[in-house]
């Protein structure tokens, strides 16, 4: 008979320090791809600058963050 012993280490997620969470936006309609910024405000006025131009309403947005998990009780040791 073998015999088992499982542990259970908790683990916690959390933004990579150091690092923005990004937004971008692209056009459905054409090639147009706004540059990826912090400010989301600013990537959405972009976007409203492009219909106003073009008359292209809809566009693929994405918002970027890097993670980082941790052990629980050695995040000061992982981050050495
Ligand atoms: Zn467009």
């Amino acid at each position: 008979m073998t015999r088992s012993v499982l542990r259970f280490v908790k683990h916690r997620i959390t933004q990579q320090p150091g690092t923005d969470v990004t937004f971008a936006a692209e056009c459905m309609a054409c090639e147009w791809k706004v540059k990826p910024s912090a400010d989301g405000a600013a990537v959405d006025i972009d976007c409203m600058s492009h219909t106003g131009r073009t008359g292209h309403p809809e566009f693929r947005r994405t918002c970027t963050s890097f993670a980082m998990v941790t052990r629980v009780g050695t995040e000061a040791a992982s981050a050495r």
